[in-house]
């Protein structure tokens, strides 16, 4: 395409909501085979409500579970955390505990350190690695039914023993199921990578109906999905908002982050930018670039 169509077409999309930073990914972008998106704060919202509240057994109340949870939290930027203190913060008054030693363990969980005793938050996987048992009743009684409608679990454990669990609930996007639907007529596949677990990411998936989900991923399994599919030859579009896809928005062929809830990191990573994370301008976008290219060459 001539320099002139592509200025053309970067301020028709500059008027959508949609910031392109370099002119070649129009052109790149008109050639894509397949559409990565992540999950929380690209699909959903990514600010999750605090729904539930669920100590294990009757070793700590509601209060003292989301108390030390939140103290450990309020050292995260995580959207997870910011939920849980903006929770905090509306229900309850009393000053955090201090935390040292604060760790975040990237597509797991945090840990750290109250009173000289080691707290981690995560999910099952974090625990698992931590050696903490998730009793199978337990998990079965009070948490499955919400995994099961794409709500998230994070474990809180500690000096080795499970506290409990909390349950957040983050909402799709407006948009989400027909954004995906256009963009299958375009003959495009479109892929679900998600850090979150197995029945998050599969309920999310019925929802909007992607072609593939993989669920756990962690950033470099993320990268990796991205690299088969380039040794395939094929371009890959990949849009994302965490600090967690920085490295796949990077590898992708066209980066695209969302201004609204996206981490600096991912939105310096990217080539274009969703300004208010508005899903809908996706297929214009691309419809938009293929027109582009395919007119002036
Ligand atoms: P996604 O790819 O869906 O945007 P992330 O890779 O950021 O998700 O996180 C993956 C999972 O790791 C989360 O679903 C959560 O279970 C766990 N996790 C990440 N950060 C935190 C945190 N600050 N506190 C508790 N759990 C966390
Ligand atoms: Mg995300």
């Amino acid at each position: 395409a001539t320099p002139t169509a592509i200025m053309a077409a970067i301020g028709n999309l500059t008027k959508h909501g949609i910031l392109v930073k370099d002119g070649e990914s129009i052109e790149t972008l008109a050639k894509i085979k397949t559409v990565i998106l992540d999950k929380t704060g690209t699909l959903t919202y990514g600010n999750p409500e605090l729904v539930e509240i669920i100590p294990y057994e009757s070793k700590i109340s509601k209060d003292d579970l989301i108390y030390q949870l939140t103290s450990l939290e309020s050292n995260s930027e995580h959207p997870l955390a910011k939920s849980i203190v903006k929770y905090y913060k509306n229900n309850y008054t009393e000053k955090l505990l201090e935390v040292t030693n604060f760790k975040v363990i990237i597509g797991k969980g945090v840990k750290g350190k109250i009173e000289g005793e080691e707290i981690i938050a995560g999910n099952k996987e974090f625990m698992s690695d931590k050696n903490i048992e998730l009793p199978e009743t337990y998990i079965k009684n009070n948490i499955e039914s919400y995994l099961n409608t794409g709500s998230t679990a994070i474990y809180v454990a500690r000096d080795g023993f499970l506290l409990g669990c909390i349950i957040l609930s983050d909402i799709l996007r407006e948009n989400a199921e027909s954004v995906i639907s256009q963009i299958k007529d375009m003959d495009l596949n479109t892929a679900l990578l998600t850090g979150d677990n197995k029945e998050t990411g599969e309920y999310i998936a019925s929802k909007v109906k992607v072609d593939t989900l993989k669920y756990n991923c962690l950033p470099e399994d993320k990268t990796s999905f991205i690299q088969d599919l380039q040794k395939q030859d094929e371009r890959v579009a990949m849009i994302g908002d965490g600090i967690n896809d920085a490295p796949s928005l990077k590898k992708a062929d066209v980066g695209i982050s969302m201004g609204d809830v996206g981490s600096d990191i991912s939105i310096d990573a990217s080539n274009i930018t969703l300004i208010s994370g508005d899903i809908k301008e996706i297929p214009h976008l691309i419809k938009l670039s293929k027109r582009t290219v395919k007119i002036i060459n």
